[in-house]
């Protein structure tokens, strides 16, 4: 019930062809509809119409992402609830708002970011048999990240935020960087039993920090920084590992300033697991282990 996972993310890029050649040939993603001012494209796993919609505008940064519930009755759940907190909520009918989208759900988190709730949107396979099936289709290029695995965001009030995010739309805290005077620097929050399916961390409302792709192991992170780097992407951080998370990851920017991770590891994050606290004196370790420092280029405002 309720919330499954990350569903789709929609950024901005000031050039859509060079975004579009960045994300099919550095990525490695499926460009499965194209639009004037969009271009529609998932991982080469996930079987759902599209997760990373490019869209044309002046300035890169996030326009809006969205959630994918489990029933359609979860959509006026939500909505219910949604509403309830004081917030407006919006809904379109299936294929309204672009090509393959499910029913949606659209509102204003309290982090300013536009968010969706979406059910049912058009399903395109995994490019593989489901009889039978090897472990992955040939030809893939790039990366090829087999899904999108999380998205992190700023806000001014993270408090405020994650609240709304347990409280009303039941996602779990897996982990937190507190301040010396108690309030929440960072939270890390999920409903697909993983370390995060969205973060917050303290920053300008509506900014955009990175979206992540899953790869499935350490090396495949190594062979991501060789690819980056074949092909002149600048390398923000890593190849390295996070305190918070356990994950290990690699930061990168598309060509329009867009920040993107590859993501692997964690744990088996169990619903009655208890969060994970981390000190404001430690918030170095928790995000870069290894350095143990965070230069201030990560903290890089994308709104
Ligand atoms: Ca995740
Ligand atoms: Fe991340």
């Amino acid at each position: 019930m309720g919330i499954l996972r990350l569903s789709h993310v929609v950024i901005r890029v000031p050039d859509i062809e060079l975004a579009t050649a960045y994300y099919s040939e550095v990525v490695g993603l499926i460009e499965t509809a194209r639009e004037p001012e969009r271009v529609y494209m998932k991982c080469w796993d996930e079987h759902q119409h599209h997760s990373v919609v490019l869209e044309y505008a002046p300035t890169y940064g996030l326009e809006r992402f969205g959630f994918k519930v489990e029933h359609e009755s979860d959509l006026d759940d939500l909505s219910t609830r949604i509403e309830a907190a004081g917030i407006p909520t919006k809904r379109f009918e299936p294929g309204e708002l672009c090509p393959g989208a499910g029913a949606t759900v659209q509102f204003v988190a309290p982090s300013g970011h536009t968010t969706e709730l979406v059910w049912g949107m058009a399903q395109v396979g995994n490019m593989l048999p489901l009889t039978n099936p090897p472990p992955e289709p040939l030809g893939l290029v790039g990366i090829h990240p087999p899904r999108l695995d999380h998205i992190f965001l700023m806000c001014e009030d993270v408090d405020e935020t994650t609240a709304f995010y347990t409280d009303v739309l039941e996602f779990r805290l897996t982990e937190q960087i507190l301040a010396d005077d108690g309030h929440q620097l960072v939270t890390f929050l999920e409903r697909t039993h993983t370390p995060h399916d969205i973060a917050f961390i303290t920053g300008p409302n509506r900014a955009f920090h990175h979206m992540a792709f899953w790869l499935d192991d350490w090396n495949e992170v190594r062979k991501a920084a060789d690819i980056c780097s074949y092909h002149g992407i600048p390398i923000d951080a890593g190849p390295t590992r996070h305190g918070a998370t356990r994950g290990h990851g690699l930061y990168f920017f598309d060509p329009a300033g867009n920040r993107n991770e590859v993501y692997t590891g964690g744990y088996w994050a169990d619903p009655d697991r208890e969060p994970v606290t981390w000190t404001e004196a430690e918030i170095g370790r928790a995000v870069f282990y290894y350095e143990g420092v965070i230069d201030h280029r990560f903290m890089t405002v994308h709104s």
